[in-house]
């Protein structure tokens, strides 16, 4: 396949780059760089099967050649990210999805939507199963993430049923590994630099609140085994180990040797308004159409994330 991973420079879309050209395809990746980094796909440089073009999707974008699949990974995907880049952050999940679903039309690409737990808001449910429409407040300030990966469904949807185009949509939780930004505000880059540094961990509010972590190579192969089965409707790709911050607080303490305190905090800024309370994909959907499910326990996660961390710290 010749692919267009858009976002190819971020956290994930960089790991899928690696991942796709070590299956034998083609890759482009597309980034504007303003979340993503070069650093991330500098190991590609010189790959023969391999491209980058800084662009931004949310503008008109066209690529020469045939396209097998266009995977749309592209958007500032932390919450203080999104709180620094809100109208980016609407227009990449709009007129980013209208672009890049309009060029697979035109190439006759098979398209796969990169959408989040985020559609799921502030869940009255737990776990998420895909069924559930969510509750999520449009004009708070996650609305611009949240309604924006909700528009792209809504618009990957009505270019399958109303053009053809074959769409896949991958609902994707919490996921943790090597290259997230150290400085982009998530708690796991957040709790593992603190720990390493022996700062204090920062719990917002009383930490009670819960998410479950997946590790990278996992969402990895959701995303691969989605794109080549035949399931258009969206599916969760998530681990459902489920615990809440403050517990992962004192893995990620355990995990580094770390003797870091524990401080709870409360941000005067909008960064927890709307701060879901509970997360945890249902992936039995997953189980049975794809037969993925996650195989990296946390520990082992944590374990291949700290070496990068540590190294980008200069530790
Ligand atoms: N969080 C925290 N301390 C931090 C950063 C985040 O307690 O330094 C909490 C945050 O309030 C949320 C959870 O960790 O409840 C996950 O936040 P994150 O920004 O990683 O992503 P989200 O799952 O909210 O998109």
């Amino acid at each position: 396949m010749r692919l267009l991973i858009t976002g190819g420079a971020g956290f994930l879309g960089s790991h899928l780059c690696d991942r796709f050209l070590e299956e034998g395809h083609d890759v482009i990746a597309m980034d504007n760089l303003i979340t993503g980094s070069t650093n991330n796909i500098a190991h590609l440089a010189g790959h023969e099967r391999f491209a980058f073009i800084k662009h931004n999707v949310s503008n008109y974008l066209y690529v020469d050649g045939p396209l097998d699949a266009v995977l749309h990974f592209a958007s500032p995907a932390s919450p203080n990210d999104y709180l620094e880049h809100p109208i980016p952050t609407l227009k990449v999940g709009s007129l980013g999805t209208l672009n890049t679903i309009g060029l697979a039309k035109e190439k006759g690409a098979r398209y796969l939507l990169a959408s989040t737990s985020e559609v799921y808001g502030d869940p009255q449910v737990n776990p998420q199963p895909e069924t559930y429409w969510g509750h999520v407040n449009p004009i708070g300030p996650r609305g611009v993430y949240d309604e924006a990966k909700r528009f792209a469904e809504a618009m990957t949807m009505a270019y399958h049923r109303y053009h053809g185009v074959d769409t896949r949509i991958v609902r994707i939780f919490n996921t943790y590994g090597p290259r997230m930004r150290i400085n982009d505000g998530r708690v796991v880059p957040n709790f593992l630099a603190q720990a390493l540094r022996e700062e204090p961990l920062t719990v917002y509010n009383d930490g009670q609140q819960t998410r479950s972590f997946q590790y990278v190579s996992d969402l990895v192969d959701g995303v691969y085994s989605l794109l080549l089965s035949d399931e258009v409707m969206p599916v969760n790709i998530g681990n459902p180990n489920e615990m809440t911050i403050l517990e992962f607080a004192q893995i990620v303490k355990e995990a580094t040797g770390s003797s870091s305190e524990i401080t709870f905090v409360q941000p005067q800024d909008q960064r927890i308004k709307d701060d879901p309370q509970v997360r945890r994909p249902d992936i039995e959907k997953a189980r049975s159409v794809l037969g993925w499910e996650p195989s990296v326990r946390l520990p082992e996660g944590l374990e291949k994330t700290i070496p990068n961390f540590k190294m980008r710290l200069a530790l």
